[in-house]
């Protein structure tokens, strides 16, 4: 009987994971399960989003089409909720459920912020870790002053640059229309 492997996470960890599975064992079924929106993408570059240098297509490490090919099926939006070790399966949030027989947790980590005195953390501290957070902070960041230079110059001056971010949370924002 062949076997099923899932990997929780398509990070790098979990997708390099996924890719030497395959190597040494061309029969098993391969599934990534990951809240992200996004196949495997170099997360070092999510500043250069930021600035609007590169598209997210363009940071892609992998397209759909390798995972077809290396019959790896990728899940994108898909939260794990728990883990049935007894049954070996894991649940989603919608309720739905799938089988394994070998597990690899390769979740990552999520931004820590710091609770610092006189700093709103849900209001004026942004992590970069994921495509999203790169065009919210970027759109925050640079949409009123539209170049990333500008911004650059702005923060080797150490100048207070919360009025931007003020003026465009308390805008008409769309952040839906950047999550597309
Ligand atoms: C801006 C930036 C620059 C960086 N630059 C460098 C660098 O120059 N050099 C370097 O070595 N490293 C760098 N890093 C760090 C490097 O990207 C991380 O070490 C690496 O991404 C970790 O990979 P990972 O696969 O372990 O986890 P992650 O990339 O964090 O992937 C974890 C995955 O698990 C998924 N996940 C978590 N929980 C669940 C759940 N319950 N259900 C479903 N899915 C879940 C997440 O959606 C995610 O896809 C940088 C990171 C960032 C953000």
């Amino acid at each position: 009987m062949s076997m099923a492997y899932i990997i929780l996470g398509n990070g790098v960890a979990g997708t390099e994971a996924a890719r030497n599975i395959r190597k040494i064992d061309p029969s098993a079924e391969i599934m990534i399960f990951t809240q992200d929106h996004y196949p495997l993408y170099f997360r070092p570059r999510i500043p250069d989003l930021l600035a609007k240098e590169v598209t997210a297509e363009q940071i892609f490490v992998y397209k759909t089409e390798w995972y077809y090919k290396n019959k790896i099926q990728l899940y994108l939006n898909c939260i794990v909720k728990s883990i049935d070790q007894k049954n070996q399966t894991i649940v989603l949030t919608d309720g739905s459920h799938f089988s394994y027989s070998k597990l690899l947790l390769a979740t990552g980590s999520t931004g820590f912020v710091p609770s610092i005195d006189g700093i709103n953390t849900t209001r004026d501290i942004f992590t970069l870790q994921t495509i999203e957070d790169g065009r919210i902070t970027g759109a925050i960041f640079l949409g009123d002053i539209k170049n990333a230079y500008e911004i650059g110059k702005l923060m080797e001056k150490k100048a207070d640059v919360s009025s931007y971010k003020e003026k465009i949370l308390e805008s008409d924002f769309d952040i839906k229309n950047l999550l597309k």
